[in-house]
This record gives structure tokens, sequence and C-alpha cells, in this order.
């Protein structure tokens, strides 16, 4: 592998290198794929724009950055040696202990080798005459393959140039999924973080002890749950070791990928003293249970959602007690869960100190950004010296559209998802052969699930997929234009009867300007989902065009 590239006819020029796949990203999802496909004999390579493997975890190296997956679930099935091997040292490690991880995996199954860092992959043009895709790279390389799969990731393009006036700025600025690997000082410094959610709460509750002042751009409260963190005894180490099969049944079998899942039945059969235990149990056990673990109702059931909110909003506003706070920081006007439900460690209480300020961003949006800070709509300047993004991404898509890929009859998938947002499965697209997505639209992974679950199962059944082709001497697949109507329609109906779809979030496109509109995330759950796709198998991928 990894051959030098050989030299073409013309002078200068060399041919492209050959391999049976290329895979974009080496984080959770990349590094598995690699392992699977190189595993099955096939000539592989991994294709990283970072300098080590990690992706989402080694990118996002932001004060506080912490998983809110316990660790025990975020993690890889494929090999109990593997599991036998690591310790998680809590139940919620931080950014640097999961991208050791990811290290150690890389290490441990010698990826590393058939990984090319420090390159992004510029454009793959599906070639009809030869059936192959043809991948050009920023460091001038060609690759010829195959097959094509992305794990580029969800969570892996920031958005940027949000606000006009950007470079004026005479301070620092930072997104949060850009951090520099060197410590940023605050010392003495006037921060401003601008965003709230999961990303933001992280940075604003590690940093405000540490800064001189920190004013928050606030555009929409978070519901919030205190993290309960902890750290693993060795006996609990070795009570998930020796689960290990269970857990791993468990967060296969489940809604959101978790070893939780909707347990307690209907909310209507529940007495309302029954409903308030459940809800103060898992308020108590700190993670994200209350949301996806609770009653399957809160996602679906306005009334039980309306409840449940009253609930969280009651336990938020007693952490905090002030009523001006409250109302700043208390969230209203949309339903517990329908946005992506944040853990955090004394993220309320952080408003209380002296040097910690709020701007309602909503009243007096941020107008651009001035060499002193940032401009609201009210003419007020906040004066700065560092200045903290915390806005997110373009989840889902924006790892693929900043790429030209191109299938057959040169259509561009940038162009295709300008218009629509549509997949088969969640990861074939119509007209695109031989090109396989994970986390990518109307998949769970996409948005709804844990990710490492979703992103093993995806491997897993891509590999699957790629081997039937091998076996019968096939040389490319590709989902037929009714087929991939079938899945965004029943994507669709699925949607419809989720409140997800109605609340304005990354989930649904809706912090992405232009971005088509339509639930990312499939919603019927992990488990559902992973039916579907194992019928499509065992069934030959008979609905499929295989040539
Ligand atoms: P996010 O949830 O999209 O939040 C972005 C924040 O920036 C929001 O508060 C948003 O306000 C604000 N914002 C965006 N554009 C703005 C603008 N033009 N003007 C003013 N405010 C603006 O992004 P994130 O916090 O990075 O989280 C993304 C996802 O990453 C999470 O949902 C989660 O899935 C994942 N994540 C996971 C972990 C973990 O496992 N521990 C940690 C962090 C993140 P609005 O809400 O009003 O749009």
């Amino acid at each position: 592998m990894n051959n030098p590239e050989t030299p073409a006819g013309t002078p200068g020029v060399s041919a492209p290198q050959r391999y049976d796949a290329v895979i974009i990203g080496a984080g959770i999802g990349g590094l598995y794929q690699l392992y699977r496909l190189r595993g099955a004999g096939l000539k592989v390579i991994a294709i990283d724009a970072g300098s080590s493997v990690g992706g989402t975890w080694y990118w996002n190296r932001y004060p506080g950055a912490r998983v809110d997956s316990p660790s025990h679930v975020y993690q890889y099935w494929f090999s109990e040696a593997l599991n036998d091997a690591w310790d998680w040292s809590e139940r919620f490690p931080a950014q640097p202990e999961t991208e050791r991880y990811l290290n150690f995996v890389a290490d441990r199954f010698e990826l590393r080798k058939d990984i090319r860092f420090s390159t992004r992959v510029l454009s793959c043009d599906f070639d009809e005459t030869c059936q192959r895709w043809q991948i050009q790279t920023d460091t001038g390389s060609r690759l010829d393959a195959k097959y094509l799969i992305s794990c580029a990731g969800t969570l892996s393009t920031p958005l940027k140039n949000l606000f006009e006036g950007e470079d004026n700025f005479a301070g620092e600025v930072y997104h949060t999924a850009r951090w520099p690997r060197q410590p940023v000082d605050f010392t003495g410094k006037r921060v401003g973080v601008v965003g709230t959610g999961a990303t933001g709460i992280q940075v604003i509750q590690t940093i405000a002890p540490q800064v001189q002042s920190l004013t928050v751009f606030q555009r929409t409260a978070p519901y919030t749950i205190p993290m309960r963190n902890r750290v693993y005894s060795n006996a609990q180490r070795a009570d998930f070791k020796a689960r290990f099969q269970d857990i791993k049944t468990a967060v296969r079998n489940s809604f959101v990928g978790f070893d939780f899942d909707f347990r307690y039945g209907s909310y209507h059969d529940a007495s309302p003293q029954a409903r308030r235990e459940v809800l103060e149990t898992l308020w108590d056990d700190g993670s994200l249970a209350l949301w996806a673990g609770s009653y399957g109702e809160i996602f679906n059931d306005q009334a039980v959602n309306d409840e449940v909110s009253a609930f969280v909003r009651e336990k938020m506003s007693e952490r905090i007690k002030d009523p001006a706070l409250i109302q700043q920081l208390v969230p209203t006007g949309y339903g517990f869960g329908t946005r992506r439900v944040p853990l955090d460690t004394g993220y309320l209480e952080t408003f209380l100190r002296p040097n910690v300020q709020i701007v309602d961003i909503k009243a007096a949006p941020i107008e651009r950004i001035v060499a002193q800070g940032v401009q609201t709509a009210d003419g007020q300047v906040h004066e700065l010296d560092v200045l903290i993004l915390a806005t997110g991404f373009d989840a889902s898509t924006g790892a693929l559209t900043q790429i030209d890929i191109r299938g057959r009859d040169r259509q561009l998938l940038r162009d295709e998802w300008s218009r629509d947002l549509r997949t088969t499965l969640g990861m074939m697209v119509h007209k695109f052969p031989n090109l396989f997505l994970t986390a990518a639209p109307l998949s769970p992974g996409a948005a709804l699930c844990n990710a490492p679950t979703c992103l093993q199962h995806q491997v897993e059944w891509i590999t699957d997929c790629i081997l039937f082709l091998e076996k019968n001497h096939r040389v490319t697949v590709e989902p037929t234009q009714e087929q991939q109507d079938r899945w965004v329609a029943h994507h669709d109906e699925m949607a419809a009867t989720s409140l997800l779809a109605k609340t304005r979030s990354w989930y649904t496109g809706a912090n992405v300007d232009g971005k088509p509109k339509r639930l990312l995330a499939y919603a019927g759950g992990v488990n559902v989902y992973r039916e579907h796709c194992d019928a499509v198998a065992a069934q030959g991928y008979a609905d499929f065009r295989i040539l």
C-alpha cells in the first residue's frame, strides 16, 4: 500500500494511485471503516485534513470540551480485547481522553500507515468510462478508487463569516471547532462568547473563573441538565467490561444508541406521582436519559412535551433563584428536547458571578464586529480582547458540499443538496454509484444518535455491501430514483410525527441560510433504522441497481 505514484506517459504528470477504496476522514467512523475494509483484504487509504486521528475529537479542543455520552457507550464494539485493554477514567471524559482513546485504537490496529494526514480532499469525480472515482487532494495527489466512503463527520464544518467585520477586530478570534493546540491565556482579558449551545455552555462554565470579564451573547436560552460526572472505580470498570456484550446489544437496539431506552411505558398510562418520580430519578441521574430514556412521547406529543418542559424549567429556576436571571436563562417558546439537550457543570450558576454578563442578542442582534468588540443593533459596542465563536456547524451536509463531488452525468452533490436533501437510507445517493456516506442526512447518525453506535452500524452495513459486490464480481451499486423516493417519503413520514421537525435548530438546517429545510436525522429510531438496513442487505440489495 501507499505505493509511490507511478509516472504516466506525460512528463511531469503522474498517474493516480489506485485503490479499492478511499475513505474521507480518520475520526471514529473513518478509523473503523479502514480497519474493516483492510481486514477484508481491500487496498484502502483514509485521508484526513488533521495532522492526526480523531476527527471531532482532534478539532474540538476548546476549554471544557467533554463528551456527554457516558464513556462506556461512547466507544468501539468490534473488539472485546480492545475493550479489555482500555480503561475510561470517568463517566463523561474530557476531550483529551477521548482523543487519546482514538489514538490508542489507531496504534493498536496499526491504522496510521494507511492514513494520509494534513491532506484535504478537493474533488471526487465518478468517471463513467471506467466506473471509478477520481479523487484530487490539496497536496496535488490524485487517487483512483472503486469505492468512495465519506466518514467526514456530521459536526465538522464550522459556520464561517456569520458576522460582518470579523477581520476588523483588534483582538483574538477563535471558533471553538478550530481551537489552537496551545492553551489560550485568558488572564486579565475581556472575553466574549457568541453561542449558548452544547459547546458554548462548556466554554462559558470553564473560562468564567479565568477571565477578567465574560460577556455571553445569547440568542436562544438552552434547556440544560446538570451533568453528574464521576470518576469510575475499578469495580465499575470491571462491571462494564463484564457486560460488554449486553451493553453492545443494548446500544444497537435503543432509540438513540445509548444503553438506556424508553422503558417506563406510556406517559399517559402513568399516574402524576409515578411520572414525577421517573422525571426526578432521571434528573438526578444527570445524563441524557431524561431526554431519550424517559417517555417517548416527549418527541411527538405536545401535551407531554409541555409538561416535561415545565418540569425542566422548574428545576432550572431552582438552580438560579434570581428572577431577572431566570427570565434570561430559562427557555420559553420551544419544548424540552426539540433541540439538542446539553449537559452542564455549573453553567447556570456561572451567571451569578460578578464578572459574567449576558447580552440578549434576540432583542438586539449582533450588527457587526468592530475593532473594539461586538456592536449590537441597539448601538452598543461591547468591548473585548478575545471573541469566541461557539456558533455551530453546517451539520451533516457541510463536510460533503465543500468538496466537488460529481456523480453520473457530472451531477454535483452540492447542487443536488442545495435543492433538496435526499439520500437512500442516509448512506447512498441516486446518481452517485459506489459513494457511501456515514452520518449523512436521513439516517439517525446525522443528528439523533450516540455517534459511535450509528457510525459503527453504518460502517458494517457499507462493508457488507462492498463485500457483496466483490464476491459477486460486480462493478457498481446505486440506488434507483424510485427507491430513493420511497426512503425520503418514509423519512418524512417519521419526521411529520416529531416535534423536532417543528422547531428551529441545526436539526432542521435552520441555522444555515439557504439550507433546504428537512429534519436531518431519521426520527424512527436507531433500532428501527437498523431493521430497515438489515432487511435491505438480507434481500441481496435487490432494490439497488447493481451492475
Ligand atoms: P449549536 O448547537 O448549533 O449552537 C450554536 C449557538 O450559536 C446557538 O446558541 C446559536 O443561537 C448561536 N448562533 C449561531 N449563529 C448565530 C448568529 N448568527 N447570531 C447569534 N447567535 C448565533 O452548536 P454547538 O453548541 O457547537 O453544538 C453543536 C452540536 O455539537 C451539539 O448540538 C451536540 O450535538 C454537539 N456537541 C456535543 C458535545 C458533547 O458531546 N459534549 C459538546 C458540544 C457539542 P440559536 O440557538 O438562536 O440558533
